[in-house]
């Protein structure tokens, strides 16, 4: 194990980055373009690849990202990055216009990845360590820990751990997981080649991971019935491609000094309802909304912010996050053939009947009554990603930097305690020296902070900070993507 080194004293300054999806990988990039420092960068990810995560492991072609091409560079500073990108692969005429599948966008950030090593070789390594962190602890030095045992140190420790599979134990019947019928995690595409053949699926949740696996299972040429099931039962809106709108919550000025939940969505709802009248397209206002995220979320009070999480999240990320055309069609298609039921109920728990009948022998526990529940065959999880920080997540790491209070829950909604540089605030609200986070894990201290154009922002702030507390010299000129 190598030794601490003071800051004063030459040698690479050594980054722990624990976790190797968008986050972790954009951060080693950032560090890598920005600075001119020597650096050793340890990258701490499980997976055989980094700079896919979560998001852009999938095989699927039928995945897509939600949003055009143009909206996706991982530089701020450089907004035609991955237009340019995908037009230097071959890989779209219209580049900017194009919605490419999410698989393509784990190969932009590993080739960004391997550019931004060679044009740092002989200054910078960065390796791969295929091992999940269960601990970290901060001193002289800072460790990580990992679940084999080992423990490396480091001169700053990056938390981009992102989201967990939402995992509630819909089946306690172990035996449904085992044979297939019950699908606890939607993004194991093996998982759901067992059910091409299934008369009729049930899906948990009806949002963007829904159409996922509806797309999956088309492409696998099932042909039955899709049961989809909601509280509020709402199917994400097609993206269109909209122009500008007025700054109108900008203008709202001191009225939403101290916002309310009610205040700002009467506001969203106002302007959505005024350019429909007009005869424009209410989805110009999404875009408008972005930059005043943030600022509401911190103003807000915690019984605001847990009142929007109460009555108005559901809406609001229908609002926000819709879905791309390709993947909008698909469930068109199905909807059109009428195979896809909504159903206003959540999924609570599912088991088996013993009995065959017509429609599947899974019988299906719902939040509320409906008038006639769907035999299934099989139940798919899609209840979206999980951002829990707290005593009972899964998570090794997550439980011991919560028991030691070296990090603290945000104060409302799922997440630690931090801000949009990435500062991580302790159990007594101070700092935490040599540590930061970005991503998912700052959902609860930012609200929206898992899209790639917040972790594409808060990466540039991380690594921003970081060249300043530990004296990374910066390069005179970002080097050209
Ligand atoms: C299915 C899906 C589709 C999405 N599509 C879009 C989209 O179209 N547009 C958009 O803007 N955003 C999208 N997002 C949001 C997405 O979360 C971000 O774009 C981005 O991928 C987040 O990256 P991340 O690195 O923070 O998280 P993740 O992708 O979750 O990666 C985190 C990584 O950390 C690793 N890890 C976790 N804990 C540890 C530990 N203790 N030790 C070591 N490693 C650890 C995990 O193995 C994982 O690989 C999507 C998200 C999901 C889940």
């Amino acid at each position: 194990m190598t030794r601490f080194r003071p800051a004063t004293e030459p040698g690479p300054r050594r980054i722990a980055i624990v976790g190797g999806g968008m986050a972790g990988t954009l951060t080693a990039i950032r560090l890598l373009r920005d600075t001119s420092a020597p650096l050793a960068i340890q990258l701490f990810e499980p997976r055989a690849e980094v700079g896919r995560g979560l998001a852009y492991s999938t095989p699927d072609p039928a995945h897509y990202l939600n949003g055009p091409a143009l909206n996706f560079s991982l530089f701020p500073e450089a907004l035609d990055d991955f237009t340019h990108w995908l037009a230097r692969h071959g890989l779209a005429a219209d580049a900017g216009n194009t919605f490419a599948p999410r698989r393509v966008y784990g190969d932009y950030l590993q080739d960004t990845l391997a550019r931004a090593l060679a044009g740092a070789a002989g200054r910078a390594t960065l390796e791969h360590i295929r091992t999940e962190i269960t601990d970290l602890t901060i001193g002289v030095p800072h460790r990580v820990r990992g679940a084999d045992g080992r423990a490396w140190e480091a001169d700053h420790i990056v938390l981009a751990t992102g989201v967990q599979s939402a995992r509630p134990a819909l089946a306690q019947d172990p035996a449904l997981e085992a044979d297939g019928r019950y699908v606890p995690d939607p993004w194991q595409p093996e998982a759901l080649a067992a059910l091409a053949g299934a008369r009729a699926v049930a899906l948990a949740g009806t949002s963007l991971t829904m159409l996922d696996v509806v797309a999956t299972l088309e492409r696998l040429g099932f042909t039955g019935t899709y049961h989809a099931f909601s509280r509020r039962a709402l199917l994400p809106w097609l993206r269109h491609g909209v122009g500008p709108c007025d700054d109108f919550l900008g203008a709202a000025g001191p009225a939403l000094a101290s916002p309310t939940t009610r205040g700002v969505v009467r506001r969203v709802r106002d302007q959505c309802r005024a350019l429909s009248a007009q005869g424009l397209d209410w989805q110009s206002v999404p875009p408008a909304l972005r930059e005043h995220i943030g600022p509401l979320w911190a103003a807000a009070s915690v019984p605001e912010r847990q009142r929007f999480l109460r009555h108005a999240r559901p809406f609001w990320d229908n609002l926000l996050h819709r879905a791309a055309p390709p993947t909008h069609a698909v469930l068109a298609a199905v909807r059109a053939q009428g195979r896809l039921q909504v159903h206003a109920a959540r999924v609570t728990g599912v088991e088996d009947t013993g009995v065959e009948n017509a429609g599947g022998r899974l019988a299906l526990r719902l939040s509320r009554a409906l008038p006639a529940v769907p035999a299934v065959d099989a139940l798919v999880n899609c209840t979206g990603a999980e951002y829990g920080w707290h005593a009972g997540n899964a998570r090794p790491l997550v439980r011991n930097l919560l028991a030691r209070g070296i990090v603290r829950p945000a104060a409302a909604g799922s997440g630690l305690d931090g801000d949009a540089r990435g500062t991580v605030f302790d159990r007594g609200g101070r700092a935490v020296p040599g540590l930061s986070a970005l991503g998912a894990p700052l959902r609860g201290a930012l609200w929206e902070s898992g899209t790639i154009i917040d972790v594409r922002n808060q990466a540039a702030a991380v690594s921003a900070r970081l060249a300043q507390e530990l004296g990374l010299a910066a390069r005179p000129e970002a080097q050209a993507a």
